[in-house]
């Protein structure tokens, strides 16, 4: 089954906690085969935040699954327990932005809405899925999906509650995590960025990132306002992220950052989003035409590129989403547009691309040029070549630990620090290794990572708050006094999630349990399917090396993951998976002991 074919299912799971009060639960988990995946597509879930998926438990329902494909453009509308298929023809064509508008108005502001654009509609390969102003399941290409199903959106409105069994312990595990973590673990005290802040989920109220900001309205981009998140950054700041050095085949490699466009670069951002492009293509493109004019090509089969022009860009996003002119082979993303085209160097193409990412999207997105230090580094390229999902939303935890030491503007690297996180590694991971430069110890830190993001998810929580690593500090100062007094100051609670799920659900499911056999159970299931169904093996997971081995750059920082090592790195993470060596297909031993030996999966 291909993608577009109506016989691929698109199904919306909201996470177990979603609706309630516990902390950031309002994210649902939208899955299917993936349009973006190359060289062939493949199975991949991303998650979307937002207020959809409690509406959604509002209305009765955890899941819904769609396969077919209607015989004109529609929209589903969910009201508690009436479902109906509704004419979306007045809707085709327009933005993501005047369509939520026009349904609110028809229906009711409470009415919750998830939706595509024209990207989606033309089966562009990495458009997204958008709710509100900007909250998106954006990287697998899901909106082809719903395109190719002429489904224009779904609306949701419910008016029943989730029940809590036992709301006093429920509350008192919601305070202890708000506490623990103060403003999610994405800051060390509180974000002062001089604008108005805001939660962008049901069951937030950290607002970590997130803020409210004007548009310049020079731009058509359907909303006034833009609510601003970590994708935004480098059009509106420019990035400093480029890249000068010399790749392993001892070619020069200069790849600028992509440029910002202050207020304007508002306006590109939802523009991206009215026209339901993920935001994250903005970095990719701009960095390999980027990295072309860097060696003297100035023009794409009859472009000029003119990434400095933020008119430029409204024009090339624009022809992408309508598949006009250069933009209908862009459409099939970079690494596609490279194998037709091979414009540029091979190895340029495959440093930016997103073709590591094989089936799921890719959240790394020409960011392979980012100063990540050792071991966040090999942890980040493993999880890459092992996951089947992006995966950069199960990174943040250690890379939350990581930021405590590894970084230029970390706090002060003095040995009581590092004595301390090393005993907070020890606690967490199991070895005071998990945080020293190299990949000793990384086939356990990425395993239990992927554990940890399977319960997330599964509960329908954010990253930026689970798992609780460590405590969060209202400032640095405050931070640097609590490394210095030692773990207990530090340690979060890895726990957290089981305690809300018992509380809201009166189900003794342990923290243990969720992680094994729970999760790798749905780790072995997800891998067995993308095996079966896909071919995905070894060779496959070996994609990204080209991405992750690079040599030293020119600003000192290392960038490992040299082939062999990480060879060496894959081959004890199958091992303590029990996935075979030689081509990391799960063993009929493990699938059987997990019980999935019955499902015929392999
Ligand atoms: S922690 Fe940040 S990203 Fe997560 S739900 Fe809250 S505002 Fe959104």
């Amino acid at each position: 089954t291909g993608p577009f074919d109506p016989e691929n299912r698109i199904i919306f799971s909201a996470g177990a906690l979603v609706g309630t009060g516990a902390p950031t639960a309002g994210r649902t988990t939208v899955s299917s085969i993936a349009p973006r995946g190359f060289p062939e597509p493949m199975w991949t879930s991303s998650s979307i935040g937002g207020y959809w998926g409690a509406e959604l438990k509002y209305a009765g329902y955890d899941s819904i699954v769609i396969q077919g494909r209607a015989s004109s453009p529609c929209y589903v509308l969910i009201e508690d327990d009436r479902v109906s298929i509704e004419d979306a023809g007045d809707l085709w064509g327009q933005g993501v932005h005047a369509t939520q508008q026009q349904l609110k108005t028809r229906y009711s502001d409470q009415h919750q809405i998830v939706v595509i654009g024209p990207a989606g509609e033309n089966r562009v390969r990495y458009a997204s899925i958008i709710h509100r102003l900007s909250n998106a399941s954006g990287n697998g290409g899901f909106g082809g999906v719903m395109g190719s199903k002429n489904l224009k959106a779904i609306v949701v409105r419910g008016t029943r509650g989730v029940k809590i069994a036992h709301p006093q312990e429920f509350l008192q595990a919601v305070a202890d995590t708000w506490e623990m973590t103060k403003g999610g673990l994405g800051h060390i005290g509180k974000v002062e960025s001089g604008y108005p802040n805001v939660a962008c989920s049901h069951g937030c109220s950290v607002a970590c990132y997130t803020r409210i900001l004007k548009t310049s309205g020079q731009i058509a981009s359907g909303a006034p306002m833009r609510m601003l998140k970590c994708v935004n950054g480098s059009m509106v700041r420019g990035s400093h992220h480029g890249y000068q050095g010399v790749s392993t085949s001892g070619d020069n490699l200069t790849i600028p950052g992509p440029p910002g466009f202050n207020e304007l670069g508002l306006d590109i951002g939802n523009l991206l989003d009215d026209l339901g492009l993920t935001a994250w293509c903005f970095d990719t493109w701009s960095r390999y035409l980027g990295g072309l004019r860097e060696l003297g090509i100035r023009t794409i089969l009859g472009e000029p590129i003119n990434l400095e022009d933020p008119l430029w860009w409204r024009d090339l996003l624009i022809k992408i989403a309508y598949r006009e002119g250069i933009g209908d082979d862009m459409a099939e993303d970079l690494p596609r547009f490279y194998e037709k085209h091979g414009i540029g160097p091979r190895y340029m193409a495959e440093f930016v691309a997103s073709k590591g990412s094989r089936g799921h999207g890719w959240h790394r997105d020409g960011r392979a040029m980012e100063r990540h230090p050792s071991p966040f580094w090999e942890y980040s390229a493993l999880l890459y070549a092992v996951s089947t999902r992006d995966v950069t939303p199960s990174t943040h935890g250690f890379f939350f630990l990581n930021g405590l030491y590894g970084y230029p503007d970390a706090p002060k690297r003095t040995p009581e620090i590092l004595e301390s996180l090393q005993a907070l590694a020890e606690k967490v991971y199991g070895s005071r290794e998990a945080v020293l430069p190299g990949d000793t110890y990384i086939e356990y830190v990425t395993r239990w990572h992927q554990h940890r993001a399977i319960i997330k998810d599964s509960l329908g929580l954010c990253d930026f708050v689970f798992p609780v690593v460590r405590r969060n500090q209202d400032s640095r100062e405050a931070m640097e006094e609590a490394l210095n007094a030692g773990v207990d100051e530090i340690y979060g609670d890895t726990a957290i999630e089981a305690k809300l799920f018992k509380a809201c659900t009166g189900l003794d499911i342990g923290i243990d349990q969720m992680e094994s056999p729970i999760a790798e159970r749905i780790v072995n299931l997800e891998r067995s399917l993308d095996v079966r169904n896909f071919g995905r093996n070894r060779e496959s997971d070996e994609v990204v090396i080209p991405h992750y081995q690079w040599g030293e750059k020119t600003d000192g920082t290392h960038l490992s993951a040299e082939a062999s090592e990480f060879r060496a790195l894959l081959d004890r993470f199958y091992t303590l998976r029990g996935w075979d060596k030689e081509t990391g297909i799960p063993t009929p031993e493990k699938l059987q002991s997990l019980g999935l030996g019955e499902e015929r999966l392999i």
